[in-house]
Formats: C-alpha cells, structure tokens, sequence
C-alpha cells in the first residue's frame, strides 16, 4: 500500500490544496493530510478548526485522511509507514524553499521521496495567506475556497 502524507499549514484550506488532493488521491493508496501545529500563534484558525475544515471539504474522497502532527516531519512521515511526501509548486518563488525542506527531509529520512505536484493554473496565484488578507478586507473569495471555508472566515473576520 503507497501511502502518502501532504503536510502543510493549511490556515485555510484553498481551493489550490483541494486540487492537490483530489489528484494525489487518484496516484495513492492513501493521502494523509497533516496538519502542522507549529508557529500556532501566528495562525489564524486554530489546529482544530484546520483539522475541522479539511475534513469537511474532503469528506467525499475515500481514501483521504486528516491528522495533525508538530515536532519533526520526518519523524511522522516514518512513524506512519509513509514512503511519500506530496508538495505543491505554484510559481518560481516556491522553489527554493521547497528544495531546501526537501533536500533536509531527504537526510533526515532517507527512504522518502518528495513528490511536486505542479499548481493548477486556475489556483497559481492562490494562498492561504492572500484569501485571509482579502477575506480580512470584507473582499469576495467566492470559489477560492470550499463554502465551509468561506463560511468559517465569515464568522472569523465578518467578512464576505
Ligand atoms: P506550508 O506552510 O507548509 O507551505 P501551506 O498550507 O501554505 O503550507 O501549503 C501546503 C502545500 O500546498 C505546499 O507545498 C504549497 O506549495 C502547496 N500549495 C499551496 N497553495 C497551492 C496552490 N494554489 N496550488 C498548488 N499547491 C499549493
């Protein structure tokens, strides 16, 4: 069984992730989406409210779990009996910071492969960060996020 982890802050869930997802679902056996619970007081919805969200607006693809995880990612891909991490690339600027996470995660856990799953063009652009910034200014993020995200900004920010 190839089992998969697609680590990551998703602070919240885009849409972008949920493009990610839906195809590494159709690669693996399993895709475990781990959330990290690092750096929670720079995050604007909570471990649970994450963990929450992504499991609502994943709860239709079978082979798909949420978890959450803090400490060394390595530690947790191995402690789950994972052979793969799954990344998403959007424009250059995720390069350098993906390669170096990668090319750590490769001396910490030899026998794990990163995998980059190239953006959908309609999602290049999208981030947790500029959904929380648009959201945050009363803007529409109709169809950036899933409804329940959008839903859950609202009652966070007042916005939408
Ligand atoms: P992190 O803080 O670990 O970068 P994110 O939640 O921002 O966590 O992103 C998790 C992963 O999803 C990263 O590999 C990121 O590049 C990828 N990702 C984020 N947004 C998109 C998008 N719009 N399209 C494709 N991949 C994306």
């Amino acid at each position: 069984m190839l089992i998969a982890v697609y680590p990551g802050s998703f602070d919240p869930v885009t849409n972008g992730h949920i493009d990610i997802i839906k195809r590494a679902s159709k690669i693996f056996d399993l895709v475990i989406i781990a959330v990290g619970k690092h750096a929670e007081k720079n995050v604007l919805f909570s471990t649970e409210e994450r963990v929450t969200m992504l499991r609502e607006a994943t709860g239709d693809i079978v082979n798909v779990e949420v978890d959450f995880f803090g400490g060394l990612l390595s530690d947790y891909v191995m402690a789950k009996g994972a052979k793969i991490i799954v990344r998403g690339l959007r424009a250059v600027t995720d390069f350098d910071y993906e390669l170096q996470m990668a090319l750590t995660l490769k001396k910490l856990a030899p026998t794990v492969e990163t995998v980059f799953m190239m953006t959908n063009n309609k999602y290049i652009y999208l981030s947790s960060s500029i959904v929380k910034e648009v959201a945050g200014y009363g803007g529409c993020i109709h169809g950036l996020v899933p409804e329940n995200v959008e839903k859950a900004l609202e009652c966070k920010l007042g916005a939408v």
